[in-house]
């Protein structure tokens, strides 16, 4: 099937230290697929540009002057990894056969690629890359790892344990996936509602090549936030269990300090009030913050503005130039 157009979509945020090396690692998997007959020779690494500040920009503006495989699709401002994502597939999707997505920081094995090209030539339509040793990831994002796939999991949403985004959609897939328009997506929430033929590759997750996360806490705990609120709607079940338990609970306390009173042990009914008070207080505080968690969403959707904001593509042009489509 050396028909197959592939584009490997890779988002980037201030990646000015990792892309010179990536670049090359990528673009030499890429022309080899092309050598060995495995892709068509116009398939495209699209790199997209988050909205750096640094000259990543500058960068991939270089790369695509050198090499045809390269192009860019640029952000008029930060709008976040998920998105960059999804921007990239949009892109590449009427243009592609298959679409990869990879990070940019080599930290998911890129030598997976042609491997994943063959399942999807083999017929699969999804092939979920998985990482089966994360050895070098701290311990600190092993665990909350581990700990979000659990609560995930117990919450009924369905996900495969340690996979990010990488992997591989065919074009049918991809258009299927397009389809869930929601604002901040989690797309590795979304993949397997999709459905259709999926199979998985498993490879040793590495350190980063270069550069520094640029998912501080602050970041992973808003996607861990998404990724249960957009999948689920338990947390807002629970709450009504947490308050028929407490309503239970407050309950047997009163009949207990009435008994009490009748037998003669107390002098009010006070006993326990100010503790109560102080839980009970908490509890609804927690639950409005929970139940505005998805207000807030609802709102968020009901503006439907732009997911992202397109400033530059330098993805699109060639294929219209050359009537490839
Ligand atoms: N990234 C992005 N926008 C952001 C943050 C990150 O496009 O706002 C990209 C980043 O350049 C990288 C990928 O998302 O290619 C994953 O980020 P990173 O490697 O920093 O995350 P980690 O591997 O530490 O979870
Ligand atoms: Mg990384």
């Amino acid at each position: 099937m050396a028909n197959t157009r592939l584009t490997i979509v890779v988002p980037c945020y201030n990646e000015e230290e990792v892309l010179p090396k990536s670049s090359v690692v990528l673009s030499d998997i890429l022309h080899e697929m092309m050598d060995k007959g495995q892709i068509a020779t116009d398939s495209q690494i699209l790199f997209v540009d988050d909205g750096s500040k640094d000259r990543t920009w500058k960068i991939i503006r270089e790369l695509e002057e050198k090499d045809h495989c390269f192009s860019g699709l640029r952000f008029s401002r930060n709008f976040g990894h998920q998105n960059a994502l999804v921007a990239g597939m949009t892109t590449a999707y009427k243009y592609s056969d298959a679409v990869i997505t990879i990070d940019s920081d080599l930290q998911d094995d890129p030598h997976l690629i042609p491997e994943m090209v063959a399942k999807y030539q083999e017929g699969y339509d999804v092939v979920f890359a998985v990482r089966n040793d994360r050895s070098t990831d701290s311990a600190f994002k092993r665990n909350t790892a581990e700990l979000f796939y659990k609560i995930m999991g117990k919450l009924g949403v369905d996900m495969v344990p340690d996979h990010a985004d990488y992997r591989l959609l065919s074009h049918r897939a991809l258009g299927e996936l397009l389809k869930f328009s929601e604002h901040d997506p989690f797309l590795r929430g979304l993949v397997p509602q999709v459905g259709f033929p999926a199979t998985k590759l498993y490879y040793k997750r590495a350190p980063r090549a270069a550069g520094e996360s640029k998912y501080p806490l602050k970041k992973m705990v808003k996607f861990a936030l998404d990724g249960i609120t957009s999948n689920s709607v338990t947390p807002l079940k629970a709450l009504a269990v947490v308050g028929a338990g407490v309503t239970a609970i407050g309950g047997i306390i009163g009949i207990v300090d009435l008994i009490k009173l009748c037998l003669g042990f107390n002098e009010t009914l006070l006993n326990g009030v100010m503790v109560s008070l102080w839980i009970l207080g908490g509890i609804n505080l927690m639950g409005l913050g929970v139940v505005g968690t998805y207000v807030g969403k609802v709102f968020t959707e009901s503006k439907n503005r732009p997911r992202y904001i397109i400033q530059e593509d330098d993805y699109t042009p060639q294929f219209n130039q050359n009537n490839k489509n």
